[in-house]
């Protein structure tokens, strides 16, 4: 593996009495895309929260080497479906607080900043949108709005919750190609997923379960038996040597979440993926 973006010891953390991940020792390849993969509950967007300092470990060690270098290293885009959109901000401001950030008291953006947030709409797709509200958007596009709000803070490491879950497939492939585009520059990606076909596509896994169960490349990670142990056997489906988990059970009937391994077996009617 190359130079470790994080390195986790023992690592216990807690919101108060309830263990959310239990302890687990893992590194995150610097330079490179990690999926993190576990059923609802599994600790997933904890492990980003203690990456981003947002929690502190109850027990063991958490490095972030971004983190301490002096400046807002670290970009967080947090699941867009827990985030208030009817806020009335236009996608511009939303865009543009990735940089208060790094700003002193009472600093206007200066042309450097306006130029961040202009590339990372640019590089978004959502230029046209800027003067629009996110009340106006659609899910898809509110997507767009918040990854192009971390790529204006210039991170070492974006740190992205479940940025694909309940997005229509055209924009959860811009969205895939900003990643490998950030990693291409040099930055480290880690991002929460429960579509195994995510997970599978990433340079490096963890697959959680209230701890960390594997991590280490998809084929080394993600096999069946350590699947087992993270889902439970009721879950797994095996065909044609390939691996399904039926993780409906975890979701609302009316998700417009796209699964693309199941859009394997919807070829024959793709417009089905196009629910945004
Ligand atoms: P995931 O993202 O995999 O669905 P989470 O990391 O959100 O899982 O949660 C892991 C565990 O921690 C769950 O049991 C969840 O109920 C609990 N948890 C998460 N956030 C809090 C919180 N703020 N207070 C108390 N418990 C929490
Ligand atoms: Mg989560």
């Amino acid at each position: 593996m190359s130079r470790p973006a994080i390195i986790a010891e023992d690592l216990v953390v807690a919101y108060g009495d309830t263990i959310a991940l239990d302890r687990s020792t893992f590194t995150i390849p610097a330079e490179s895309v990690t999926a993190v993969i576990g059923p609802n509950g599994s600790g997933k967007s904890t492990v980003l929260n203690v990456i981003a300092g947002l929690v502190e470990p109850l027990a063991g060690s958490i490095e972030v080497p971004a983190r301490s270098n002096g400046r807002h290293r670290i970009a967080y885009v947090m699941q867009t479906t827990k985030i208030n959109d009817a806020l009335p901000v236009t996608v511009r401001e939303v865009v543009a607080m990735g940089r208060y950030a790094g700003l002193g008291p009472y600093r206007r953006l200066g042309a450097d900043d306006r130029e961040a947030v202009r590339a990372a709409m640019e590089r978004t797709g959502i230029s046209d949108l800027a003067s629009r509200h996110l009340t106006e958007l659609s899910g898809g596009q509110r997507q767009r709005v918040f990854v192009a709000q971390g790529l204006a803070q210039q991170h070492d490491v974006l740190l992205l919750d479940e940025p694909l879950t309940g997005i229509d497939i055209t924009t959860a492939v811009a969205i895939d190609e900003v990643i490998h585009e950030e990693v291409a520059r040099g930055s480290t990606v880690v991002m929460t997923t429960h579509d195994l076909s995510e997970a599978r596509a990433a340079d490096h896994v963890l697959l959680l379960s209230g701890r960390v169960v594997a991590s280490g490349r998809p084929d080394e990670a993600l096999t069946a038996e350590h699947l087992k142990a993270a889902y439970g056997p009721a879950l797994l489906h095996v065909e044609d040597d390939r691996i399904f988990i039926d993780d409906a059970a975890h979701e609302p009937a009316d998700t417009r979440h796209v699964h693309r391994d199941r859009i394997i077996h919807t070829e024959s009617s793709p417009g089905d993926a196009h629910q945004d």
